[in-house]
């Protein structure tokens, strides 16, 4: 099997799955007024205390545990329009986001909650620092802006676009740094808000968290109990916080290698996509190393990826969030590609478990589909 769908998940890490196992002892409500219910406190807090420190944001952030980023996304964007219910309501976006921010700004512009501004991406869609600038006001409320798209890999200058919001006191910054966290080796401090979910990072599926810069307003957007400061309400899982750290913990310690090794596989594969008659490439060198999109020029995706599967080769057409619905990417026809660019596009998206050897071995096989395919003329 090779499997280049990282960037929809992966699996958990085996150290992450044995912590998950290890902290099951622990498995009192942490909010209990007993010895057990204190110590499963105690964990989740210490926990929680290590996952800022990891990413030095321990000064700066707290930590808010979720159930993935999307929930966090919504949690962020809703939770600041809540938050501070007498500033400015513009926001500024980019319709290159993920569906869990996108469909939240789809909702607020339609119920006239926010005024949406949408920013023009550059050829490789990243968004810029200078067109953040460029619309910048003292009405902007919140500015939310992907780190690494998760369909092409375009990697936006996240350091650059804070500065940016910080010229004027009232905006905060969000960034969906799912794709990024743990790959891209990213200054998050001055960031106000930062979601991700822990699938992506080999910890496990169903939890992940919101950075909240301290001294923001958040409010809730669940109505519950008061947990997690009562921003977030609903039993906290100290197993889930724990795993997850541990393979955070795992994935930045090799930051560095990890991110040089999928360089390797991303340059080795863009070459064969720059060379071949049948694809021309949707990523470039400047974006994340772990996400390469391509399109066919004279066949079908969704053809190619089923016979791709048939062999035990696991890529994406569109990204698994939408797939099953819109029949292109919405990312590729915003970037402005033609429309048979964005309906017969592939993703490979590479994790901690990929070698250059299945990079090989993955273009011996696309070739050979390739050539069955044109034979029986399709
Ligand atoms: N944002 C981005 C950039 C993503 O890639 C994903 C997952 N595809 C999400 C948000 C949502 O993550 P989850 O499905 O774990 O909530």
């Amino acid at each position: 099997m090779i499997y280049f769908d990282h960037a929809a998940t992966g699996p958990i890490s085996p150290k992450a799955l044995e912590a998950f196992n290890l902290a099951n002892g622990h498995f009192a409500n942490p909010e209990s007024l007993h010895k057990a219910g204190y110590e499963a406190k105690n964990y989740l807090e210490r926990t929680r205390e290590a996952t800022l420190a990891l990413l030095g944001l321990s000064s700066s952030h707290r930590l808010i545990f979720a159930s993935g980023a999307t929930e966090a996304n919504n949690l962020a964007i809703r939770g600041i329009l809540q938050g501070y219910p007498s500033r400015g309501h513009k926001i500024l976006t980019s319709k290159l986001e993920h569906p869990s921010v996108l469909n939240v700004m789809e909702y607020l512009d339609r119920n006239k909650l926010a005024k949406v501004v949408y920013l023009s991406p550059d050829e490789d869609g990243s968004i810029s620092p200078e067109e953040v600038a460029r619309h910048m006001d003292d009405e902007v409320l919140l500015v939310s802006i992907m780190a690494v798209n998760n369909e092409t890999g375009a990697l936006s200058d996240i350091e650059g676009i804070a500065r940016a919001v910080k010229k004027y006191p009232k905006a905060i910054f969000h960034t969906d740094a799912t794709q990024a966290l743990g790959k891209i080796p990213l200054k998050l401090d001055e960031v106000d808000l930062i979601s991700y979910s822990s699938h992506k990072f080999g910890g496990p599926k169903g939890t992940g968290g919101l950075f909240v810069r301290k001294g923001i307003l958040l409010s809730n957007i669940l109505y519950g109990g008061d947990q997690e400061e009562g921003t977030r309400p609903g039993t906290e899982s100290y197993p889930l916080a724990v795993s997850s750290y541990i393979a955070l913990e795992e994935e930045v310690r090799s930051i560095r290698e990890n991110h040089e090794r999928a360089d390797r596989i991303r340059r080795l594969l863009l070459d064969w996509v720059d060379g071949s008659k049948e694809t021309t490439s949707n990523s470039t060198l400047k974006g994340s190393p772990y996400i390469l999109n391509f399109s066919l020029k004279h066949k079908k995706a969704s053809v190619i990826v089923e016979a791709l599967s048939n062999k035990s080769v696991y890529v994406s057409s569109v990204s698994a969030c939408s797939s099953k619905h819109s029949p292109y990417s919405h990312v590729l026809k915003e970037m402005g590609k033609s429309q048979g660019d964005y309906e017969n596009s592939i993703r490979l998206s590479f994790g901690q478990s990929s070698t250059l050897d299945e990079a090989r071995e993955f273009i011996r096989i696309i070739e050979g589909i390739f050539k069955e395919v044109k034979d029986r003329g399709q």
